[in-house]
């Protein structure tokens, strides 16, 4: 996971005045001290770590009191707020034309993502809103780039707009253009070629699509993992071209994190996406203070939340919640449960979402373990209609039984029986404290 080093050491600095009752000027300068390692460490442009501090600075040792909080609660607040600030403040929203299709253009440099990213968008923009995109293949230099976009949109079940690799980009977005206001396409995704490096042939090539195409959004898709290579491709692409906006691609990966905190303040261009897989969902809209929040090991229950919206199924949630309620769940409800958390992606990336994970011992490190998930549904799955439904007739013959059928231990059902009882008492107490009037539940 990205961030992983600088949101150890901004953590480890915030413990140490968390619980101050009086911060001075000193420990002030101590932690920014230490901050500024950190940003540095993380491969944060300097100019920028500079400003960063200053500013932090001024705003901890000047501010005034607050009630709520305490002193070195006040002084995490501000770092908090200037991180948000450093990323861009508010989450930026993607342009609508006047009058459709809205036209949007990838630029970046080969291997960025740029393809991938027209994928992820087109499925975005049709999932979440309903859209119908056109994707266009005009990257012609790249031997396989036409039919991996065209495999893609096979997959999406979306239009692919391709005239081959003998007409060039600038015809291919005009004639795609056309194609999009025939046949009443919402958003046109125009993919470009990229080069290994900047060159003014590139250049050239995407100043004229834009004349051409007068895009309504020019993203710039950069892969994190390069660093402050990032930012001077941002920087040198948005003067060349003037983009709008930037996708920050592979950031599950783990790069330190430089680029997502230095491009906003080094192009004055905000970081519209971030790319979190290859797979054609990984794709988060980029939340500054939400970012912020991660780093600072304050947990991002928004984007969780809104992963579990995405990927679990409304009525069998519902159904689930009233099962709680009457604390009627069952084994195989319980089965249920896990394949829908488990498509809500890879579990240890879920876990540090969740505010004060890291503090919790051992968490830091965890890896998930996959299998032993896979491990609790085979032993249910080898459980009988009744056993599920009655499982304390489980005895210890049947326990063998389930073992053995499972590929487990003996052990393993016992924990999986005994985790499931104490889970069941506590939708028990929980059922009970509701007490009569209350019909709501809860939500998960
Ligand atoms: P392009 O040359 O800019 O069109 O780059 P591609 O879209 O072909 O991507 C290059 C490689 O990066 C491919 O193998 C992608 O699967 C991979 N890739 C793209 N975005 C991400 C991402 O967010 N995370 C990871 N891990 N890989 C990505």
């Amino acid at each position: 996971m990205a961030f992983e080093g600088l949101a150890d050491r901004l953590q480890a600095t915030m413990q140490k005045i968390r619980g101050k009752g009086k911060v001075t000027e000193s420990d002030v300068k101590e932690m920014m001290r230490e901050v500024r390692l950190a940003l540095l460490e993380a491969d944060v442009n300097f100019k920028v770590v500079k400003q960063f501090i200053k500013k932090v600075s001024e705003r901890a040792v000047g501010q005034e009191v607050m009630k709520s909080l305490t002193p070195g609660q006040q002084v995490i607040k501000v770092v908090k707020e200037e991180l948000t600030e450093l990323m861009g403040g508010e989450q930026s929203q993607i342009a609508v034309a006047k009058k459709p299709p809205t036209v949007i253009m990838m630029s970046g440099l080969q291997g960025a993502g740029k393809t991938t990213f027209t994928g992820k968008l087109a499925n975005l923009l049709r999932k979440k809103y309903n859209r119908n995109p056109l994707l266009v293949a005009a990257d012609i230099y790249r031997p396989a780039a036409i039919k991996q976009l065209e495999t893609l949109g096979k997959q999406l079940s979306l239009p692919v707009f391709s005239l081959g690799d003998q007409v060039s980009p600038v015809e291919i977005a005009r004639q795609a253009i056309e194609k999009a206001k025939e046949e009443h396409h919402d958003y046109v995704l125009i993919d470009t070629a990229g080069r290994l490096h900047i060159d003014d042939q590139l250049m050239d090539e995407l100043k004229e699509i834009k004349e051409v195409a007068k895009p309504d959004e020019i993203f710039l898709v950069v892969d994190a993992m390069t660093g402050q290579d990032a930012v001077n491709v941002a920087q040198s692409f948005n003067e060349q071209l003037e983009i709008s906006g930037v996708v920050l691609t592979k950031l599950d990966g783990d790069t330190r994190g430089g680029a997502a905190l230095s491009i906003r303040a080094v192009t004055n261009k905000p970081i519209k996406f971030i790319g979190t897989g290859e797979k054609m969902d990984a794709l988060e809209p980029f939340h500054p203070e939400r970012m912020a929040s991660r780093i600072l090991g304050m947990g991002d229950m928004l984007t969780l939340i809104e992963k579990a919206q995405a990927s679990v199924d409304e009525d069998k949630a519902k159904e689930l919640e009233k099962k709680f309620r009457t604390a009627s769940f069952t084994l195989d409800d319980f089965l249920e449960q896990l394949s829908q958390v488990k498509n809500m992606g890879p579990l240890d990336e879920l876990l540090k979402m969740m505010p004060g994970a890291n503090k919790i011992k051992g968490m830091n490190n965890l890896q998930v373990d996959e299998k032993q998930i896979g491990h609790v549904e085979a032993i249910i799955r080898s459980m009988t209609t009744k056993e599920k439904l009655e499982p304390e007739i489980i005895n210890a013959s049947r326990r063998r039984r389930i073992a053995k059928g499972s590929g487990t231990t003996v052990q393993e059902v016992n924990r999986l029986l005994k985790q499931f009882e104490e889970m069941k008492k506590m939708m028990k107490q929980m059922t009970g404290m509701q007490g009569k009037g209350k019909k709501k539940g809860f939500k998960f």
